[in-house]
């Protein structure tokens, strides 16, 4: 042993006081181990001072002597026990910062006393306290290594010189420091680990960690609670088989850019072990190391709820869809800019756009400004709710419309105005009835007026032609005077026709209905007219189709229908020309109108014969095509204008139909439907 070596605080003091090493261990025992004593069990190093204490456990005194010298020159506190058991019990007394314990010793030896160090209870707090074996060279017996795995710090053979001894108890103390930091941050590490395993565990979504081949490497428990599937069972399987078949293009196409080094976020649904499928939301996102793309993290929510309120919305707007697009109505809905957002079927059909051609375009570039502005006003007073018009419009093909609509503001969740809503309806045909019933109002006023003014004046001008009858009788059969007077009574005579005509006119009989054959009726007018056919050079034919049913109708009336328009075919053709009379049954099926009924269904064919009547006269102007039903409108000098009226009157007595077409110049076509059946 070199004592001289030691250069620290402890050997300075030493040198000074070479004879005092016994006080000096008495002092500590007196300041600090004596008064120590009286604290507990548990009290720290740091409570004594900041010196490191080392306990030697020797039963050589010698070697104690040398050992206090060395340690205390080298700056620690020590102690020492003569014997295994006095070392115990200092150890649990002062518990020293390291302890030399020597193996070989009588009594309870070092092994005996290390191992009881650490399997004993009672030494728990003390597990790290580190201890070094002093051992003679010839120890062989000795199984260091299971003493090393025990926890001995160091081994240090017999005899051993100064500066060794101190060597291996710093190393020691820097190992054993080294040490106890290793095992802070390790259980800091565990610790922080339990903290996110404890939020993967519990977390709401499913969390899950793929390999390159998309196999689940870290599955969470939500998967369980989600699916119904054991973790256990899809760890190290293939995520895509967990997807549902429709869906695994997709999510394989986001798994390739996921491990291209890209995030991605898409839906796609997988099936739980009860078959049925889950919605979710996916957020896979890869995991780097080294800039090398090592696998996938996944975070899985589920959206099932919201994919079925999404779906339950579309259901609902296909609903709305479809009501729209049943209903009769035409419907179209704008925007503020008036840009067309609807357009359902009923719009299509009174306007003849489909819809496609005009959603998305301008209102005002669909139908002519001047329309669409009268629809749609560009300043709609606030207050208003709804106005209701009506207007004529112009079809897709340029024909016109009248159309009876009603504007409403659309309005948003919020109260917002968003648009207009316009619904509309065609009402052409009602216009059409609504002109009809002022004709007949018309028709019904003047039969009452002309039935009176066909009275008054029938009278006066019977008598004039019972007197102009008698005065020819006083004249000479060829007297000029004679001449005049039948000139007169002829006058008289065309008068009298004229307001028998308007007698009929005004005052109808009721229709005496029969059946009769289209055929024997016709003839019976010719009879009648045949002279002024031939005498107009016309040729007349008639188309009459085979087994026609017969007409149930009123003969006089009936009659009287085809003579005025034979009559006025006539006079349409002064020059000649071809009168046709053409007749067929038209056929209708009428279905049954209740089930009930059904089985008593019968197919009636031809309700109602189609009459045509054709000729190639001069035909009537545009404007006049209008009014020629109009009683006493006429375009003849000598003409009444009453006929077509009459012939109106009767058909609609007979609750048939008529209706012409004529091209000025080229000749007209009258069209009756009579009925055939009670
Ligand atoms: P009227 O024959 O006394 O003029 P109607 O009521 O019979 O009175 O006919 C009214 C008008 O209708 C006629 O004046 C004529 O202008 C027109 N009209 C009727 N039938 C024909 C026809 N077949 N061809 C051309 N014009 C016709
Ligand atoms: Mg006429």
């Amino acid at each position: 042993m070199n004592v001289d070596d030691n250069k620290g605080k402890g050997e300075q003091f030493h040198q000074k006081n070479e004879k005092s090493l016994h006080d000096i261990e008495n002092y500590i025992f007196d300041h600090i181990y004596k008064s120590g004593r009286s604290l507990s069990l548990n009290s720290t190093t740091a409570d004594r001072d900041n010196k490191k204490m080392i306990l030697l456990i020797d039963d050589d005194p010698d070697m104690i002597e040398v050992g206090r010298k060395i340690i205390i020159s080298a700056g620690y506190n020590f102690l020492s026990a003569k014997d295994g058991l006095e070392g115990i019990d200092f150890i649990l007394k002062y518990k020293p910062d390291l302890i030399l314990l020597d193996y070989m010793m009588p009594g309870i030896d070092g092994v005996e006393v290390f191992q009881r160090l650490v399997t004993n209870q009672r030494f728990r707090h003390l597990s790290d306290t580190p201890v070094i074996m002093l051992t003679a060279k010839n120890d062989y017996e000795l199984d260091r290594g299971s003493l090393f795995e025990m926890g001995l710090s160091a081994f240090l053979i017999k005899p051993f010189g100064h500066r060794e001894l101190i060597n291996v108890i710093d190393n020691v103390f820097i190992l054993n420091q080294v040490k106890k930091k290793n095992k802070e941050l390790e259980q800091k590490i565990k610790r922080s680990e339990y903290k996110y395993q404890d939020l993967i565990e519990n977390a709401n979504d499913i969390i899950f960690t793929l390999n390159l081949k998309g196999d689940f490497m870290i599955l969470n428990r939500r998967l369980t609670t989600l699916t119904g599937f054991s973790r256990e069972d899809w760890m190290g399987r293939s995520f895509f088989d967990l997807v549902a078949p429709e869906d695994r293009v997709d999510a394989r196409i986001n798994f390739q850019k996921a491990i291209q080094g890209k995030a991605r976020i898409f839906e796609c649904r997988i099936i739980c072990q009860n078959g049925f499928p889950l919605f979710l939301s996916m957020n896979i996102n890869p995991i780097f190391e080294r800039a090398e793309v090592v696998g996938l993290v996944g975070i899985a929510r589920d959206i099932t709820q919201r994919k079925e309120l999404e779906q339950e919305n579309i259901e609902l707007k296909n609903f709305n869809e479809s009501i729209i697009q049943s209903i009769y109505a035409g419907l179209i809905t704008l925007d503020l800019d008036r840009k067309i957002t609807s357009f359902n079927s009923g719009a299509e059909d009174v306007l003849g756009y489909k819809s496609e051609e005009v959603i998305g375009k301008n209102i005002d570039d669909v139908i002519p400004k001047e329309e669409s502005k009268r629809l749609v006003p560009e300043i709609i007073p606030p207050d208003h709710s709804n106005i209701r018009r009506e207007l004529e419009t112009t079809r897709k093909n340029g024909s016109k419309v009248t159309i009876g609509y009603t504007l409403t503001p659309r309005i948003d969740n919020y109260g917002l105005k968003v648009g207009h809503i316009i619904s509309f309806r065609d009402i052409s045909q009602i216009k059409q009835m609504q002109s009809e019933v002022l004709r007949m109002d018309r028709l019904a006023s003047l039969g009452v007026l002309a039935s009176g003014l066909a009275h008054e004046v029938r009278n006066p001008i019977a008598g004039i032609k019972i007197i102009a009858q008698t005065l020819e009788e006083d004249f000479e059969v060829n007297d000029t005077r004679r001449e005049y007077l039948g000139r007169i009574i002829a006058q008289v005579n065309r008068l009298d026709e004229l307001l028998r005509t308007l007698f009929s006119y005004a005052k109808p009989r009721e229709p005496n209905l029969k059946k009769y054959q289209l055929e024997t009726i016709i003839k019976e007018v010719l009879i009648l007219i045949e002279d002024r056919i031939k005498k107009s050079g016309i040729e007349f034919e008639t188309k009459l189709s085979e087994s026609l049913p017969s007409v149930f109708v009123d003969f006089h009336q009936i009659q009287q229908i085809f003579i005025n328009l034979f009559i006025n075919a006539i006079e349409a053709m002064e020059s000649g020309g071809k009168l046709i009379v053409e007749a067929a049954p038209i056929e209708t099926q009428l279905q049954p109108k209740d089930r009930r009924n059904a089985r008593f269904a019968v197919t009636k064919k031809s309700e109602y014969i189609r009459v045509k009547v054709i000729d190639n006269g001069k035909g009537i102007d545009q404007e006049a095509v209008n009014r020629i039903f109009d009683p006493f409108f006429t375009t003849k000098a000598t003409g009444t204008g009453l006929g077509l009226s009459i012939v109106y009157r009767i058909v609609e007595d007979h609750k048939g139909d008529i209706s012409v077409e004529s091209e000025s110049g080229k000749g007209t076509t009258f069209t009756i439907l009579l009925p055939t059946e009670e």
